[in-house]
């Protein structure tokens, strides 16, 4: 069978036995693979695009895997882009920092650092902060500025070659990463081998609960593999002998988790949070199949009533374009059909987006200058987790008749 070979029979925290999924996306290309213009014709790689439950540790994750090197070895996603990310990952380094007020100069490394973000406000705060980005643009870009980053991905080698050179670290610290690795049981192991007895791992992911709760589908792609409850995650924790301390719930991507882990029997007190999620995820339903089943119900019928709403307009001979191609813009457009002739174009202020397409549907990526030369009747904010933040930066635009549509948790034009 096509695809065979990506199929994942086995969860990939416990490795029981997975079942059907409960909401299907399609065969859909790689979310952040943007073919440049000239590329448009080359065929693109795709993968199915589904979601399953584990029966046993109850995690969520992806019926499928698309290697790695696919999809991470060049990456246009960079977090410095917007102000909110900047100032969040300030807080973030301020919080790792107050926990660890014993330590002179603590030694932190980000997994996954991007373009270099987080370890740069580490080195802000006092402390030794190292990165590991496997994309090489990245890496590069984040050494560049003086930030020092491991252009490798976070494999035993990695951390043999960081305890040699900087000794075990205090904090490690994942940021919707965590998510996004496949083989999720090495890293866990690699992170307990690098990480000091007192130290602590941290990592902030898309909470699986606020996925389900405000219909946040479109943050399902093929890079992120799993949809992280507090359940599931403490079951992978302990079984590498790891437990979980203390949670916060942060904003960003409409509804995270920061969670903190250390070792089993380590020097932290565990929080009454922790319960208070393990309680309610249950009390929820989120370790039972109704949950899901419903949800993947809603996603349906969010498809129809998208769709339905775009070819009214259309129909009455009106102009669309999109706002924002973060990966999750993919997801929709491909899942509900829409291509050029319903999206005129697609803005994106991330300069490396720009001069491509929207993978699969082939949607023009353009600066958002365009915007303001030729208005579309209707602006489609894809990036609806920073709606306000965009509707208010292109406000003038409604005094010219340009009416907006954030598409979740329903369709709505405001
Ligand atoms: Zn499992």
């Amino acid at each position: 069978m096509e695809y065979e070979q990506y199929r994942r029979k086995t969860c990939r925290y416990c490795d029981a036995l997975l079942g059907n999924p409960f909401l299907d996306l399609g065969a859909q290309p790689l979310a952040n693979n943007l073919p440049r213009r000239e590329d448009a014709d080359k065929p693109e790689f795709h993968c199915p695009l589904a979601v399953v439950k584990c029966p046993k540790c109850h995690l969520v994750q992806l019926t499928h895997s698309v290697p790695a090197h696919l999809m991470f070895d060049e990456y246009l996603y960079v977090s410095s882009t917007t102000q909110t990310f900047r100032t969040h990952f300030a807080e973030y380094a301020a919080d790792v920092r107050s926990r660890l007020a014993e330590k002179e100069k603590p030694f932190a490394v980000d997994i996954g650092s991007n373009d270099g973000l987080l370890v740069s406000c580490y080195d802000k705060v006092g402390m030794r902060g190292v990165g590991v980005e496997p994309a090489k643009n990245l890496a590069a870009d984040a050494n560049k500025r003086g930030v020092m980053t491991l252009n490798r991905y976070f494999g035993e080698d990695t951390v043999g070659e960081i305890v040699a050179q900087y000794g075990k670290a205090d904090a490690i610290s994942a940021n919707n990463v965590f998510a996004h690795i496949d083989d999720i049981q090495s890293v866990a192991r690699n992170v307990r081998e690098l990480l000091a007895d007192d130290g602590f791992f941290v990592i902030e992911f898309a909470y699986l609960v606020t996925m389900l709760e405000q219909m946040f589908f479109d943050m399902v792609y093929h890079e992120h593999v799993c949809y992280i409850g507090v359940t599931a995650l403490g079951f992978l924790m302990e079984r590498f002998g790891m437990e979980l301390f203390d949670i916060t719930e942060v904003g960003t991507h409409g509804g995270s988790l920061r969670v903190f882990i250390q070792k089993k029997g380590g020097p932290r007190k565990r929080t009454s949070i922790v319960d208070r999620f393990l309680r309610e995820e249950k009390e929820k339903g989120c370790l039972s199949d109704k949950v899901y089943q419903d949800f993947g119900g809603r996603v349906m019928a969010f498809k129809e009533k998208l769709n339905r709403m775009i070819r009214e307009i259309k129909s009455q001979g009106k102009t669309i374009s999109g706002y924002g191609a973060p990966a999750k813009a993919s997801t929709i457009i491909n899942f509900c059909g829409l291509t050029p002739q319903e999206i005129d174009y697609i803005v994106d202020d991330n300069p490396l987006k720009q001069d491509r397409l929207v993978p699969g549907r082939k949607i023009p990526i353009v600066p958002s200058a365009s915007l303001n030369e030729h208005p579309t009747d209707y602006v489609l904010i894809f990036a609806w987790n920073f709606a306000r933040e965009i509707i208010a930066k292109i406000e003038p635009l409604r005094e010219r008749g340009v009416k907006f549509i954030i598409p979740l948790p329903e369709p709505v034009t405001v």
